[in-house]
């Protein structure tokens, strides 16, 4: 029986699917499995008796005798997961070099061997993760190009209206703890209908989708842009005082008309109308408030005439 044991224990160690070696507490190699040997290139015999660090020169020999030493000391085991540390040896790894995983990503434990209640090796086991960590990887990046895709708006890129309301009330919250500005612009195309009648819906969505375009190259990278709804845009201004608002309005303003869009042949005179808000202390009580107030300036200056931007301090 005692002999089945072994041979049993000796052909798992052999052929399981995972590296296997041994460590005295100098860092020695007692032992080294097949897994381990063919991965590494090296044998069994060139790499035992003798300091693993003799053979892998690159591995982290800070890291690795420290690992080491806490299991003889604590005689417990001890992990590293490939989230931690990618990989211990340079192994190749036999995925799709597309998978963004330059080496065979490892998960290590360190596991204490006893003899009469005496530490007296550490075996250590390398299983191979890449699988797992390419799949974490293609899960993280999905994510987070799911969560980009919900921050923004399809047709003119710039953030959307659940976005655009979510940074505004952290803005808020902030202004109402702190002392500093906090503004906001909503700007609304003039006789946009006109445009889609005359020329059509693809039409109109060109002229949102640059109108957004020039708007955004004129505004700071703090700046939230957003699309509130049809064609009513938002921008909201950190830190900025009424009257610089009013400058940030006037150039919005401009940037849509100075220059008519050519679409289709056509070439398509674009004004907006912009209203301003600025938050103030003991007046406005909550961020729908500031968005309502810009809203009435933003009534004023149509019923003004358009094209213009209109505030009220
Ligand atoms: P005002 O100067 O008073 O703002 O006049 P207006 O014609 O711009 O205002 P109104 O609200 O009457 O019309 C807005 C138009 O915008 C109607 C709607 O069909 C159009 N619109 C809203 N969203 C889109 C869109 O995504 N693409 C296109 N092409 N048109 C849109
Ligand atoms: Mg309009
Ligand atoms: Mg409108």
């Amino acid at each position: 029986m005692e002999e089945l044991r072994h041979v049993l224990s000796e052909l798992v160690i052999e052929r399981v699917g995972f590296g296997i070696f041994v460590l005295d507490r100098d860092l020695n190699v007692l032992m080294w499995n097949r897994f381990m040997a063919d991965h590494s290139g090296k044998t069994a015999e060139q790499v035992t008796g003798k300091s693993i660090f003799a053979s892998f020169p690159e591995l982290p020999r800070v890291w690795l005798t420290r690992k080491v030493e806490s299991v003889f000391q604590l005689g417990s085991f001890a992990f590293s997961s490939w989230e931690q540390r990618p990989y211990l040896f340079k192994f190749d790894h036999d995925r799709p070099i597309t998978g963004g995983v330059d080496f065979m990503q490892q998960d290590c434990t360190f596991m204490p061997l006893a003899q009469d209640g005496e530490v007296c090796a550490v075996c250590v086991t390398i299983s191979d993760a890449t699988h797992a960590s390419m799949m974490q990887r293609a899960r993280d990046e999905a994510v987070a190009k799911l969560q980009e895709f919900a921050d923004r708006d399809g047709l003119t890129g710039i953030a959307n209206r659940r976005y655009f309301d979510l940074r505004l009330s952290d803005e808020f919250s902030r202004w109402q703890r702190y002392d500093g500005d906090l503004s906001m612009l909503l700007f609304d195309l003039d006789h946009f209908k006109r445009i889609n009648d005359e020329l059509g819906h693809l039409v109109g969505d060109t002229v949102l989708r640059l109108m957004a375009e020039r708007v955004a190259a004129a505004v700071r990278v703090q700046d939230v842009f957003g699309r509130f709804g049809g064609e009513e845009f938002a921008l909201l201004l950190p830190c900025t005082s009424f009257d610089d608002a009013m400058i940030v309005a006037e150039k919005v303003r401009c940037a849509i008309c100075e220059t008519p869009i050519d679409v289709q042949g056509a070439r398509v005179p674009v004004t907006a109308s912009v209203g301003a808000a600025c938050a103030k202390r003991g007046v406005t009580t909550s961020y729908e408030a500031l968005i309502n107030e810009a809203d009435a300036a933003l009534y004023a200056a149509k019923r003004q005439g358009r094209n213009r931007a209109i505030g009220f301090r």
